[in-house]
């Protein structure tokens, strides 16, 4: 999902969200939906919807019938559904009855009720429901309404949808809204008047006549599906259909519900066309498009950015990245959905990456690099922040898709673990690997990183604790000198919340330029807050260029130091009674000793923290020797020592 923000909007949400830092990294804790354990007690499996809908009203009328098997004994049947929506009936059939319902007493207690159960059901049964309800369902206003009606101020045509993310599904629709129960199945059977079109997931199976002047759109859909990605939109659409190639010798259909008219659309249509491209370059990169038997389109809503409905995106205009970007989610986001919102980047992070490697592959790296760029600026505007959503952020729309942590450094983390691999195919195998197991279901920031650290070999603990649930991103202060044919490079690094994550392990790539033009790609560890290299170099290194692919959210500033220069700061000079001694990038100093100008040692400190303080108020006035050893080199300094004010 997108949701296209001006600026004075980002700053608004921005102050809406105050307390980012409050929550801390060792104890994440785990949001729960608070009728989790009430809905534990079944599986949903099957959804037929049938709903008479408008394109100038979010006024519904239909009926749920569902079908659900029995985790554990139950007596009642827990959904939820807006308070504002009136129900007429609601029935209960076992398998041996249906479809035979029996009429059942409902509870309402708010957005939730509870259907009581004529006599319990045993844990194995299967079981239905069937809810009919009405009324207006467009009781929220705003991107996160569960369903909006609105007229495309552009094209001027109305559009009634629905965009269910992330706990809206309810607002249109009896739902249990828990992410790990996808159902396995769903059919949508959408009444509209004449001349209206409604779009939904799946495949169209048929536009039935009613004879009442209306028609029914009925759809199926045999994949499983997540209640949120559930959807419809109804306008006077037209149809635009065409093949995309997804993997081996297949083809999916591409058929999409645009607006009914026919002169000024022909750049428009050019831009769903690049769908195709997509779905083709996807296909190549992860796996085959995960639903190929059914079809990928798009519904036209005036929504202010894209939603990414299963087989069938809702979306405002046909932007490259934006078109990517909700295409991607069908593979993150739809076939492998996050399984608690507090893991977003399962989705959106993905779904974004997958914009900057369309953009490589299809708009050239110039293009991509860009894209990138403009991430980093966003990600390195959240200084403080987990990518992993903290629990009360869940309920806040603002916090969990913050589009610097969750969409953008969410990128940009795999960004850095494609970096980290050092090997693209390998790269995108383990993405492949990945759909194919948690495909059809759903997976967390942690099943993600253990399954990365199985394909890969490698570790990446410090890089989920540092990058995924710290906060921040590293500052580097790279200094260098050259001394013959060596090169001596300090860096030093902190945190933008340093109390939260104060140092990241991080690889880092520098390239030397040497006065003769050749350069030299060199890839060091920063292992601790301050390292120090001395390599050996074949000419002289004018400069270094710190991360010259730009592969890592970070700042950085790289300073020459002059041969002759000092590689410490010490003062103040005269001194009245304390002298600081900073060696630049150590973590300490080997030595330090102050004599008098006879050579009679005074202090002498062995291996000494860096900065490094010493007291020197007692000492008479008059000038000293400071002795520095560091790095087997010895620095000699004169100092004044002052009367205390
Ligand atoms: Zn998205």
């Amino acid at each position: 999902m997108i949701r296209h923000l001006k600026a004075g909007l980002i700053l608004l949400l921005a102050f809406q969200w105050p307390q980012l830092s409050a929550w801390q990294a060792e104890d994440p804790a785990a949001y729960v939906h608070p009728l989790a354990a009430a809905m534990s007690c079944y599986d949903l499996h099957y959804y037929d919807i049938a709903l008479r809908v408008d394109h100038k009203s979010t006024y519904l009328e239909g009926q749920l019938t569902m079908q659900f098997s029995v985790r554990s004994e139950m007596d009642s049947l827990v959904l939820e559904l807006q308070d504002g929506l009136e129900v007429d009936a609601a029935g209960i059939a076992s398998r041996a009855a249906y479809p035979a319902f029996e009429d059942v007493e409902l509870r309402r207690y708010g957005d939730v009720m509870s259907i009581v159960l004529p006599e319990s059901l045993a844990a194995g049964e299967m079981a239905w429901a069937r809810i009919s309800y009405k009324g207006d369902a467009g009781r929220s206003s705003g991107f996160f309404a569960g369903i909006s009606n609105a007229k495309d101020r552009r094209w001027g045509f109305d559009v009634t949808y629905t965009l269910s993310e992330p706990q809206n599904a309810k607002d249109w629709l009896p739902v249990k809204q828990i992410l790990a129960d996808k159902i396995d199945s769903l059919s949508m059977h959408l009444e509209c008047d004449q001349g209206l079109m409604a779009g939904s997931n799946g495949v169209l199976t048929g536009v039935e006549e009613t004879g009442r002047n209306t028609l029914i759109y009925h759809w199926e859909s045999r994949y499983p599906i997540a209640y949120y990605l559930i959807s419809f939109a109804v306008a006077d659409y037209r149809m635009l259909s065409f093949n995309a190639r997804c993997g081996e010798g297949d083809s999916v259909l591409v058929q999409s519900f645009i607006y009914n008219l026919d002169d000024a659309q022909i750049q428009q249509e050019a831009d769903i066309r690049v769908t195709a491209e997509l779905i083709r370059l996807f296909s190549e990169k992860l796996t085959p498009y995960p639903f190929a038997d059914e079809k990928y389109g798009y519904c036209q809503a005036p929504m202010g950015g894209g939603m990414e409905h299963q087989t069938m995106t809702t979306i405002d205009n046909f932007g490259f990245y934006l078109v990517a970007h909700e295409l991607a989610h069908q593979w993150f986001g739809d076939h492998v959905t996050c399984g608690n919102w507090q893991d977003i980047w399962i989705n959106e992070g993905f779904a974004s990456y997958m914009e900057y490697v369309a953009g490589q592959e299809l708009q050239g790296q110039a293009d991509a690099d860009e894209w990138m760029n403009n991430a980093m600026s966003l990600a390195k505007a959240e200084k403080l922040g987990s990518v992993f959503v903290p629990e009360d952020g869940v309920e806040h729309t603002s916090r969990l898709f913050n589009y610097g942590l969750s969409y953008k450094k969410g990128a940009i983390l795999l960004h850095m673990i494609r970096y980290r691999l050092n090997s693209d195919s390998l790269f995108f195998h383990i993405l492949a690997s990945y759909l194919q197991d948690f495909g059809g279901g759903v997976a967390s920031g942690e099943e993600f990183s253990a399954f990365l650290e199985a394909e890969s070999g490698l570790d990446f603990k410090d890089f989920f604790k540092e990058w995924y649930y710290g906060e921040g991103y590293p500052q580097f202060e790279l200094k260098w000198v050259q001394r013959g044919d060596s090169l001596h490079i300090y860096s030093e690094q902190s945190g933008t919340a340093p109390n939260v994550t104060p140092f990241f392990h991080t690889d880092f790539d520098i390239e030397l330029l040497f006065e003769d033009g050749r350069t030299e790609r060199i890839r060091l560890l920063q292992d601790q807050p301050c390292i120090e290299h001395a390599l050996k170099v074949n000419g002289i290194v004018s400069s270094i260029t710190f991360d010259p692919d730009g592969w890592l959210l970070k700042r950085a500033t790289v300073i020459a130091l002059l041969p002759g220069e000092r590689p410490y700061a010490f003062g103040p000079n005269p001194v009245r009674d304390e002298m600081r001694i900073r060696f630049f990038n150590q973590a300490s100093i080997d030595e330090i000793q102050l004599t008098g100008m006879g050579g009679k040692e005074i202090i002498h400190i062995g291996d000494a923290a860096n900065p490094c303080i010493i007291d020197l108020s007692s000492l008479p006035n008059g000038p000293y020797i400071l002795l520095l050893k560091n790095n087997a080199e010895a620095y000699q300094e004169k100092i004044i020592k002052i009367s205390p004010r």
